[in-house]
């Protein structure tokens, strides 16, 4: 049986439409998993239904956390904002971590689950963290534009050994550390790029795009990062 794997998604200013790049989903397929949508809502009843149909949880990428999530004002320059999305996504992101099953987090996705899990973000590292490498790549994104060290011991190390090269098309990060989470990947500029749960639970965050980087063979570890999380959501 091919775990299901819900996905979340984007959602327009107007609160009209909603929207997920194909990529998300081409690499669960690819994977071996079958990738559910979970459409926006903030009903309980819904989303507890969602975490209970599901194997495993994708929270995919977009926007800017509203800051107001961790107690902070908004600067000028801190990007859109979706409340709507926010408080559907935090309310399933803490189903999924009580739920025990397995969760996977991808750029926003790791902002989301620190947030989540009570820690802070950059509102923009241009202007909040100096002397911070560039973290919005001019190249496509099926190419990696900087490195991460790779925390000996974690589940990303198993995959792609001490170092990776990965994309970035970022401009928040994670700031202070949630509960119960483990950097296990930053850049040269000491900016968080993955980490993990410290209770043996599979939760991963990645603040790169790996279903971007799967289309290209030098990539294989990042493929091979979907692999590892559809095989955990079919156990
Ligand atoms: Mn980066």
């Amino acid at each position: 049986m091919r775990p299901i794997i819900g996905l979340t998604h984007s959602l327009d200013l107007g609160e009209t439409s909603i929207s997920m790049p194909r990529s998300y989903a081409d690499a669960i397929l690819a994977a071996g998993g079958t990738p559910l949508l979970l459409p926006v809502t903030t009903d309980a009843t819904v989303l507890a239904h969602y975490a209970s149909i599901v194997d495993g949880f994708l929270f995919t990428g977009g926007d800017d956390v509203d800051p107001r999530c961790y107690g902070e004002d908004q600067i000028y320059a801190c990007g859109e904002v979706h409340p709507l999305r926010d408080r559907y996504e935090l309310a399933l992101c803490r189903l999924a971590l009580a739920s025990g099953k397995p969760v996977l987090g991808i750029c926003r996705g790791i902002q989301l689950i620190n947030v989540a899990c009570g820690g802070t973000l950059y509102q923009d590292l241009p202007s909040q963290k100096p002397g911070c490498i560039c973290h919005g790549q001019k190249q496509p994104s099926c190419y990696a534009s900087h490195a991460v060290q790779i925390a000996p011991g974690s589940r990303l190390h198993a995959l792609f050994g001490d170092s990776a090269l990965v994309n970035s098309h970022h401009h928040q990060a994670v700031k202070a550390l949630g509960a119960n989470l483990r950097v296990t990947a930053d850049a040269h500029d000491g900016v968080i790029e993955a980490f993990e749960g410290t209770d043996g639970r599979y939760l991963i965050g990645v603040q790169w795009h790996p279903e971007r980087l799967v289309t290209r063979e030098e990539n294989a570890a990042h493929k091979a990062l979907f692999a590892d999380f559809a095989a955990a959501c079919g156990k």
